[in-house]
């Protein structure tokens, strides 16, 4: 692979959430700069104003930070290149648009929207595909600026060879030529004086020295006429990368909008913002994006750290992904898996303070190795430990008599346990296990029935941690307290 640094880019409209797509068209030129030395770059393309949304650009940012992909030049941080904001370089655009005007390779469009549209309709109707009719292709530069100068509304338009072909290179799909006849003369400037993204992209990536652009394969149909801008400037072409599409988890389609909706009446999220709040870590959330598009084998256990050392952009593939939340749940449980106790009792922590519990430190660092293999989702926490943190339990009086025996038997089965806990030093699996299996044996019972009312006795619940570490966790006196709690309420019920 060649080893030259990069410079690379993340260029989002904020014009909506930030999607794991978008993520993924993050992390990929992000990996590329670090695995090579080089830069990675943040840059906002917000010159489509009627798409804009406010606050986008802060839950991208934010997502970035999150998932640990951290940009070298941007917004907030500058940068010998900026500014980092499109609608802060208009003059930019200006002054590239006219150039392209005063070289002949593009021209001034004075053609009303209604025109247009009316163009547009009758091609529609003789089935041919809509595109410029032409007009103004050949007004004089004088004649176009005295109407500008006049006030006129235009627009500033590629003037597109009508013979000849483009040949275009997209390092993961290969070369592919175009006729130029088969391409439009396409708008550059728009009449609000703000530049399309053919435009604004073109100059941007020129002007900030990128040297990979990787983006989304809608773009690929594009490249031809992006090829022709950059050559019209006489500037060298960056490599291009197009990425595989989502799609649907079913593998149908496109994922959409509606798409989306769905995910999420599934519990899932294609969010970013959502997946914290879901449960996900963003270890888990990034191996799983990577693999999206990204060669490397299937079930490959990658940190960000790795997919630095192992990333090689001749390994990213253009066929197309589905996204499939069970591949991310299964990502999620690993990497929660390999984390330090200390990390991961800090990064739960909130999650039993939301329910309003206290927090002990010491007690959860020691619950960690208790459910850390039993969480998908950082939140699975609280089924499985939010007990250890109540006051007292509430077992279900139900729960407390075991399958095939009477309450009586129940009560009966709970007053032996309790003189067996009750005589031990102190409760731990080592203390405990053996005397408790002796009593199974001796009462002719399973030890799921023993056990059972013994976990519901302590935790109030049927399913939980292994239980003696988990009495060990609790402690003894608050042991024996819950049992004898446990035996009055059989009691009661005969
Ligand atoms: N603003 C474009 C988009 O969000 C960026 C494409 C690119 O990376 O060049 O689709």
């Amino acid at each position: 692979m060649d080893q030259r640094p990069v410079r690379t880019r993340f260029a989002p409209s904020p014009t909506g959430r930030m999607t794991i797509g978008n993520a993924r068209s993050a992390l990929y030129p992000f990996l590329l700069a670090r695995r090579t030395g080089g830069t990675f770059i943040l840059r906002i393309e917000d010159t489509d104003q009627k798409r804009f949304v406010p606050g986008a650009e802060r839950e991208l940012i934010n997502g970035l930070h999150w998932l640990g992909i951290e940009f070298d030049e941007g917004p907030d941080v500058g940068g010998h290149f900026g500014p980092y904001r499109q609608t802060e370089r208009r003059e930019i655009y200006h002054e590239y648009a006219w150039k392209l005007v005063e070289m002949g390779h593009a021209f001034l469009c004075f053609c009303t929207p209604d025109r247009l549209e009316k163009i547009r309709q009758e091609q529609m109707k003789n089935k041919q595909n809509p595109r410029y009719d032409g007009t103004c292709r050949n007004l004089s530069l004088d004649e176009g600026r005295r109407r500008a100068a006049s006030g006129e509304k235009y627009v500033i338009r590629f003037k597109m060879p009508k013979e000849g072909s483009v040949t275009t290179t997209d390092l993961v799909r290969g070369p592919s030529t175009t006729e130029n006849s088969a391409l439009d003369d396409t708008v550059l400037l728009k009449s609000d004086g703000l530049p399309t993204y053919h435009l604004a992209a073109m100059v941007d990536d020129h002007l900030m020295e990128i040297t990979h652009v990787i983006r989304g394969s809608e773009w690929l149909p594009s490249l031809p006429l992006h090829i022709h801008i950059i050559n019209a400037f006489g500037w060298e072409a960056p490599q291009f990368v197009h990425l595989s599409v989502f799609l649907k988890p079913s593998g149908k389609g496109k994922m959409s909008k509606r798409g989306a909706a769905e995910a999420i009446q599934g519990g899932h999220s294609i969010f970013v913002s959502d997946m914290q709040g879901l449960g996900y870590i963003p270890e888990g959330v990034l191996n799983w994006i990577a693999l999206m598009g990204w060669g490397v084998s299937e079930g490959d256990v990658l940190t960000l750290d790795d997919m630095i050392a192992r990333f090689d952009i001749h390994n990213l593939t253009p066929s197309p992904a589905a996204i499939n939340f069970a591949k991310l749940d299964h990502f999620n449980a690993t990497h929660i898996r390999l984390l330090q106790a200390g990390d991961l009792a800090a990064r739960v922590r909130p999650y039993f303070l939301r329910e309003g519990l206290t927090v002990d430190d010491a007690m959860l660092l020691k619950i960690i190795p208790l459910i850390r293999e039993r969480l998908v989702t950082l939140d699975d926490c609280l089924p499985f430990a939010a007990w250890f943190f109540r006051e007292t339990i509430q077992p279900d009086p139900a729960d407390l008599i075991a399958k095939n025996l009477t309450a009586a038997q129940s009560a009966e089965v709970a007053r032996k346990s309790l003189e067996i806990l009750a005589a031990l030093p102190e409760i731990t699996p080592v203390t405990a296990d053996p005397p408790l299996r002796a009593l199974v044996e001796q009462m002719g019972l399973g030890p799921n029935q023993v056990f059972g009312i013994l976990r519901v006795a302590v935790t109030g619940q049927t399913v939980s941690p292994p239980l003696f570490e988990s009495m060990e966790v609790v402690g003894k006196e608050k042991v024996l307290e819950r049992v004898k709690n446990a035996i009055a309420i059989l009691e009661k019920m005969k």
